[in-house]
């Protein structure tokens, strides 16, 4: 399954509109392309192309796993109460989603958000490639199990391997990789709270280039 929030109520009315396109440079024209792409074959049950949000230049991005319902109606990434929970962090750290990039590995909702499948996950992966070539984020945060699990190539559960930087290539790009718990999971574990704001300070340290392992 995909990281589905505890509750699934109606649409945000005041959630925040879809991005306009208006990145900038190579990106506004990657975001057109993929809002029509039709590589596999979400495209036939998804409402909206959830390509991602936020700064075209963040040093920042964070990386999810799959649309949801509220997303998929949206044409936003994390819109939902796992939205809210990362504004907060994010507030917590002094910083917005306008400073950030949020997107997720896949770019369409899965029907019943069910898990992705492997030729989903290999037709959607050139834009998650060509997002992080042109944003060249310093930091790449991956919320939750699935999306760790695919950034690293490693299987190691996401409670072992959270706060914890590491380094990758990706989209042609050296990159700190640093996982984190996903909002949703914090949402019905409360007590991972504590450990989401520790993991939410590290990571600032590490975006502003300080706390780097040795
Ligand atoms: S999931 Fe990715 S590859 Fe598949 S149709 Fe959506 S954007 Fe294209």
């Amino acid at each position: 399954m995909t990281a589905a929030e505890p509750e699934d109520g109606p649409c945000d009315p005041t959630a925040p509109e879809p991005p306009d396109g208006g990145f900038l440079g190579e990106l506004s024209g990657v975001y057109r392309e993929a809002i029509v792409c039709r590589r596999c074959e979400l495209e036939k049950t998804r409402h909206r192309v959830v390509f991602g949000a936020g700064s075209s230049t963040a040093s920042l991005m964070f990386v999810g796993e799959a649309p949801g319902a509220r997303e998929d109606r949206l044409g936003a990434p994390f819109v939902g109460r796992s939205g809210a929970l990362l504004d907060q962090m994010l507030d917590e750290i002094g910083r917005q989603r306008g400073d950030v990039f949020i997107a997720n590995a896949l770019k369409c909702r899965p029907p019943a958000n069910r898990n992705p499948t492997r030729p989903e996950l290999a037709a959607c992966r050139p834009w998650l490639d060509a997002q992080v070539r042109l944003i060249r984020p310093r930091v790449i945060a991956t919320l939750g199990n699935f999306a760790t699990r695919l950034l690293t190539g490693s299987d190691a559960a996401i409670s072992t391997v959270r706060g914890r930087p590491q380094q990758h290539t990706l989209g042609g790009h050296r990159v700190w990789i640093f996982p984190l718990y996903h909002p949703a999971a914090v949402l019905r574990n409360r007590a991972l709270m504590t450990t989401m704001r520790t993991d939410f300070l590290a990571l600032r340290a590490l975006v502003e280039g300080a706390g780097l392992p040795r």
